[in-house]
Order: structure tokens, then sequence, then C-alpha cells
């Protein structure tokens, strides 16, 4: 364990993984240059972390319009932490935890959309996604319920692992149920709900007539049109090293991109700080080199499940998993004497040129 991932856990403030260094609130490009243009700030909690959204506007909106937009975003992240979070015990989540049973359990279709995906991934993933870790996620010591013992033993994990897998897990379209063939399975969908909340957030900025916007969830972001200076908008990922710093700027347009880190969400276990990263084929939670991967991705959805699946997977299964798919991922490696060295595949390369210009303004 690093000295950097044990500062990281005890620092009272959480440290945005991907710092949005996007906009400030106005610009003023000069006469012959472009309307100048403004940038209307929001932000909030949910989901257990802080949102921020940034939409960029011809004249400074009026309280009135100011409410509406902020209460739209507001809502459309409660709707997903209400109905998915396996903290709220009335969520469709902990409803489904609760039951044991093996008949179909009606879902809302914005649940049943984020399963697919979830199961879908899972597929692609071979279980590295799985949202039927719940119980592993609780042994742990990161789920709504808290352990007895830390860490669990080996018999209990191994119990507890018999109870997991992703294909215990029926979706029925026609009905829109879910059906667990185990009635002990429990799910968690906390790997894909932050993104899923951008797209939703982003689609209610859309239906009020925004196209130029950018969307903040917990470092999960969606990112439309172009920022205030009329450019792609600018994503600084954190460098996760002693002294911080942004590793890399990305420009991002009309695209998500998540990130997940094994330093942010962190406990101590022993004397040992643990990721709340799980290996479904472990039941441990990941140890490895790869202290964050980010991933672009047409939705934030995806982009969140494709980043947990490759966090677990780690820097060599991983990179090799992204390479075969075809997906834009950026792996930060870190060394034993704690340095970063950075990996993107061709397909990040190309959505998102290292460009040396490319510096934070
Ligand atoms: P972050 O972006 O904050 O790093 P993730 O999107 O990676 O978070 O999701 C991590 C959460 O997902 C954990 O807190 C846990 O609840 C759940 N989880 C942990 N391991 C897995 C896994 N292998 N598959 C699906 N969900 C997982
Ligand atoms: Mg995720």
């Amino acid at each position: 364990m690093t000295a950097y991932r044990a500062a990281q856990a005890f620092r009272s403030l959480a440290v945005l993984l991907v710092a949005s260094v996007a906009a400030c609130v106005q610009s003023a490009p000069g006469p012959d240059g472009p309307a100048d243009l403004l940038v209307e700030v929001f932000d909030g909690s949910t989901m257990g972390t802080t949102y921020t959204v940034r939409v960029v506007s011809v004249e400074a909106w009026d309280e009135a319009r100011r409410e509406q937009t902020g209460f739209r975003i507001q809502t459309a992240l409660d709707d997903v932490e209400s109905a998915m979070s396996h903290y709220r015990p009335a969520s469709e989540v902990s409803r489904f935890n609760e039951i044991q049973s093996t008949d179909p359990f009606p879902l809302s279709s914005p649940t049943f959309q984020v399963v697919r995906a979830a199961l879908e991934l899972a597929e692609l993933t071979d279980g590295a996604l799985d949202i039927t870790v719940g119980p592993l996620v609780n042994a742990w010591g990161f789920g709504p319920i808290e352990p007895d013992v830390l860490p669990p033993d080996a018999a209990h994990l191994l119990r507890l692992r018999g109870r997991v897998g992703f294909r215990k897990l029926e979706l029925d379209d026609a009905t829109s149920t879910v059906r667990k063939t185990d009635p002990k399975l429990e799910w968690d969908l906390s790997s894909v709900a932050k993104g899923y909340g951008v797209d939703r957030v982003a689609e209610a900025l859309m239906e009020e007539g925004s196209t130029r916007f950018m969307v903040e969830v917990g470092g999960e972001i969606v990112a439309s049109g172009l920022n205030h200076l009329h450019q792609p908008w600018r994503i600084g990922i954190e460098r996760p090293a002693d002294g911080g710093g942004i590793q890399r700027v990305i420009p991002l347009s009309d695209r998500a991109l998540a990130t997940s880190g094994d330093y942010r969400n962190v406990r101590e276990v022993e004397g040992r700080l643990v990721s709340h990263t799980i290996d479904p084929r472990t039941g441990r939670p990941v140890d490895h080199r790869l202290a964050s991967v980010s991933v672009i991705a047409d939705t934030c959805l995806m982009a969140d499940g494709m980043a947990t699946a490759l966090q677990v997977l780690g820097p060599d299964d991983g990179y090799d998993l992204a390479i075969e798919r075809g997906w834009a991922a950026l792996f930060l490696i870190r060394d034993d004497g704690g340095a970063i060295t950075a990996r993107a595949t061709p397909a990040f390369d190309q959505l998102a040129p290292s460009e040396p210009q490319l510096a934070l303004q």
C-alpha cells in the first residue's frame, strides 16, 4: 500500500477523480470572435456524491428559468436514486433484494433499461461487471449492511460467491420483469446508476432545447456540443499520484466519459486499504496496479459499466479486453514507487488526441 493511497483515504474532502476544467462562469471572446456566451452552473448532491451541470447560454437566465432547469436536473437524478439505490429501502433494487422468491418482479422502464445494459456488459466482460455482486459488496463493508467481521473469512466468502452470478437473473422484455433463479440472489446497481443519472440529466436538458452543456455526477460526464469558447469541452483526468495534478486533458463533445479508480472509495481492513471494486472471480476487492481507468462511450451508462469492468480486470487483462472490443480506454498504472504510467487504447487516442497544445487554460 503506497503512502499516496493511505493519504487519499484519510483526506477529509473527496477529490474529484475527474476534475472538470471546462469552463469558468463567463467568457468574453475578442471583438471579432464569435458572440460572447455565458455559462449557467448548477450543482448539488445525489447518490452519495456531488454533481455539476454547466449550460452554455446566449444571455443570462432569469431566476424562474434557473429554478425550472435546476428542478429538472435534481428531479432526473432523484428519480434514478429512488429507483436504484440499495440504501433506499423502498427502491426497486432494495425491494428485489428483500424478496426471496423466484417469481417475476416488475421493473420500471428506466431500471429495466439499466439492468439490460449491465447484463449485456456482463456477457461482454465475461462477468467482470456483475450486478449480482451485492452480498460480496456488503461483506467487504461497502454496502448498506455493515458486516460483523472484516475481512470476511474464506468459508463465508465461498458461501456468498455461491449466491453471485449474473446468469441467475432472467429479464423478460414482454412483461418488463426480472426473475432470480436463486431466491437468495441480491443485486447492486451502483456501478452503472451514476452514469445512467448523467444520461437522464442530459436528456432533460435536451428536452428543454439546450444542446451545449456538460453534466458531471461524481466524475462521470456527458458533454454535448461545444463549450462557451466554441471548443469541445475539456475534461481533466486526475493523476492518482503523490502531488496529484492532471494527467491528461480530454476534449469531449457529444460523448460520455466515465472513470473508475482503486483509491477513492476505500476502507481499511487489517491495516490495508481495500477498494470498493470486487472481483467476482475471487470474491475479493481488486488488488493490482491499475490506479484508474477512464472510458469514452456514446452513453454514460455504458461508459460507467465499462470502466468498472476494466477496473476489475486490471491493467493487462483489462487492456486486452478493451483492444479486443475496440473500446476507448485510458489506463493509469501505478508502479512500485507510486509513479503513474498512462496506456491508452488506439480508440481512445483517436477520440481524444493527446496534443501538447491541449493544456489547461
Ligand atoms: P466509481 O466510479 O465510484 O469508482 P464504480 O462505477 O466503479 O464506482 O462502481 C463501484 C460500485 O459498484 C461499488 O461500490 C459496488 O457497489 C459495485 N461493484 C463493485 N464491484 C462490482 C462488480 N465487479 N460488478 C458490478 N458492480 C460492482
Ligand atoms: Mg462504474
